[in-house]
């Protein structure tokens, strides 16, 4: 059967990436974190004192950028893999801030629609069911308390040795990215109609996971999944 797309958006740390990875594995489809791409952008425009209010500068600084999203979930930006430090905390900010601009999130959308275009992917983002991939057959809108994704976040970083701030400072930065995420003009973070909507807060990993495959199973074949 001919692969499908994944759609699978929600607010910060609802734990979209780690679900998307393992649903990954277990299709044998790549997933791509396009929530990685606009943190490469915030990070270059970190590094070279590009506002990040400056729109038309920020579509400059990518347009003058190899960005390359591996397979194995690598982000190579410039040759250089920035995959652990596009992870900061202060990078996350950023990245919220340099979404806002429709500009970027134009060039940011064609490049994950050109990745996507033959199937076999899992995206996970803010935008994916409804601007990037609005035909992908399965779309789930994933959420969980702010506690639940601070409290998830700050383990990650712990146990993924990344420089972490504490628990209070997570949950306020969660709270201000979902603020921004959901009240900027261009694609607000929303729920696209025909998404389904799981709340992670009560469930585990594998709960969710299974969940997902039984909303694509019926585009699937026997021994699709591993
Ligand atoms: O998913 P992640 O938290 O890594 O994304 C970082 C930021 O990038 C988000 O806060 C959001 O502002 C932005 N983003 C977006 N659209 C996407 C993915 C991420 O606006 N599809």
């Amino acid at each position: 059967m001919k692969k499908i797309n994944i759609a699978i958006d929600g607010p910060s740390a609802a734990g979209k990436s780690t679900i998307a990875s393992l649903l990954a594995q277990k299709l044998g489809y790549v997933h791509l974190n396009t929530g990685a791409m606009y943190r490469a952008c915030a990070y270059k425009a970190l590094q070279q004192n590009v506002s990040l209010e400056d729109e038309d500068a920020l579509v400059d600084l990518l347009s003058h950028s190899v960005l390359e999203m591996k397979n194995d979930g690598s982000v190579i930006l410039d040759g250089k893999d920035i995959s652990h430090a596009v992870r900061a905390d202060e990078v996350s900010l950023a990245a919220s801030c340099v979404s806002k601009h429709p500009k970027v999130r134009a060039a940011l959308v064609r490049k994950q629609q050109e990745i996507a275009e033959n199937g076999g992917y899992i995206l996970d983002g803010r935008d994916i069911g409804t601007v990037v991939l609005p035909d992908a057959e399965v779309k789930v809108f994933m959420t969980a308390s702010a506690h639940a994704r601070a409290l998830r976040r700050l383990n990650q970083n712990q146990e993924e040795g990344i420089a972490t701030s504490d628990l209070e400072t997570i949950e306020k930065e969660i709270e201000e990215r979902d603020y921004q995420d959901t009240h900027r003009a261009a694609s607000p973070l929303v729920q696209a109609e025909d998404a389904v909507c799981i709340d992670t807060s009560d469930l585990s990993i594998e709960e969710t996971v299974d969940r997902i495959l039984d909303l694509a199973k019926p585009f699937l074949s026997e021994g699709d999944v591993k």
